[in-house]
């Protein structure tokens, strides 16, 4: 029986997961050997583990793992760029050998039970899988109430996003090429999927505690997502601006009237703490508005510039030689580039 298998790609974004990273590999694996030997995926299927600027023993690890493991392989970028442009500069790789992509994170938290299921789906059409968490039970109190939240905030401003669905999913090659186009800097792919279209579904799945390490992202982290993802997509804030503009200029233009009426009358001297309260309420609005445009104005000025998003230290994937193209070493060369140097 002759029928081309499709070959799997998983990428799997990681920042500092010393702790559990054998464990995601061993897992994987196991899942990978399974799917091969039901005749899912082709057995050159791969686990494509990305490295982004760790400071701990991840990269070690990842090389431990493709010297031992014939699925495992890695690539190693040059800083810490963040979860979404790390799991970018995955994909963008990962497309050159793969009909198939799944990304999910290191920390196992998303079952990987239905990576059969994706697979299944993606047998009967579908270019675009969505891993829907079935409820929130495992997460903190808060980050389930500041989850929630932005959901609601991202649907309110009309930004497509799928409810509760993190970054697992499978996209088949056509979407990998489609993604590739689009060129913005703030890059929030939980938006821009949805947006590329083709046949899509959603597969449930319970989400589990991390296996171990800690969340890799801080309320910090959150909140500039969060905000990402509203001001790459939507012009709302800029609107709702001029909208209040407008209500502030009608409101003026009745309290003119009213002040003149009092003035006909001989009221005039009571104008003190009116005055004082429109002076302070307009002076914060136009800072506020003069804010969130400046707000868009930095990101246009971010988009001209065209800068990568990131550099890749070492590709263990494709095994193109990092250095042709440059001129230095790169700082963490492993021991061949540097042999190869000396000579
Ligand atoms: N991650 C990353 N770069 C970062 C932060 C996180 O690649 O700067 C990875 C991390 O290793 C993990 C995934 O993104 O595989 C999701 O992070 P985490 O599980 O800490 O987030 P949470 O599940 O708590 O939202
Ligand atoms: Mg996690």
């Amino acid at each position: 029986m002759e029928k081309s298998l499709p070959l799997l790609t998983i990428v799997v974004p990681c920042y500092n997961e010393q702790e559990v990273l054998n464990e995601t590999i061993r897992q994987l694996t196991l899942k990978l050997d399974e799917l091969i030997s039901d005749e899912m995926i082709s057995d050159k299927s791969k686990l494509l583990l990305v490295d982004d600027g760790s400071k701990d023993l991840t990269w070690t690890l990842i090389s431990k793992g493709c010297a031992l493991n014939k699925y495992v392989t890695g690539l190693k970028l040059a800083r810490n760029v963040g979860h979404q442009t790390a799991l970018l500069a995955g994909l963008r790789r990962a497309l050159i050998k793969s009909d198939c992509v799944i990304s999910i994170d290191a920390d196992l938290q998303d079952d990987i039970s239905v990576i059969r299921e994706f697979l299944i789906k993606y047998h009967e059409g579908y270019q675009i899988v969505y891993g829907v968490r079935s409820s929130r039970k495992t997460d903190t109190h808060f980050k389930r109430l500041t989850a929630q939240g932005f959901y609601k905030l991202m649907n309110k401003l009309g930004i497509n996003l799928v409810y509760n669905h993190a970054d697992y999913r499978l996209m088949s090659k056509r979407v990998l090429v489609e993604l590739n186009h689009y060129q913005e800097e703030n890059l929030f792919l939980r938006g821009i999927i949805p947006m590329i279209g083709f046949k899509t579904t959603k597969v449930m799945y319970e989400r589990k505690v991390r296996h171990a390490g800690e969340t890799k992202y801080p309320l910090k982290k959150m909140l500039s997502f969060a905000f990402d993802g509203v001001t790459s997509f939507s012009v709302t804030p800029i609107r709702f601006i001029t909208f209040l503009g407008f209500f502030l200029f009608f409101l003026g233009g009745i309290a003119g009237m009213y002040a003149l009426i009092q003035k006909f009358i001989g009221n005039t001297n009571a104008g003190w703490a009116s005055l004082m309260i429109s002076i302070w309420l307009l002076g914060g609005l136009q800072l506020m508005g003069i804010g969130i445009i400046g707000e868009y104005i930095g990101r246009v000025f971010m988009e001209v510039k065209r800068r990568p998003k990131y550099a890749v230290d070492i590709d263990l994937y494709t095994d193109k030689d990092p250095l042709k193209h440059l001129s230095q070493p790169p700082t963490t060369a492993i021991p061949e580039y540097k042999k190869q140097m000396k000579r």
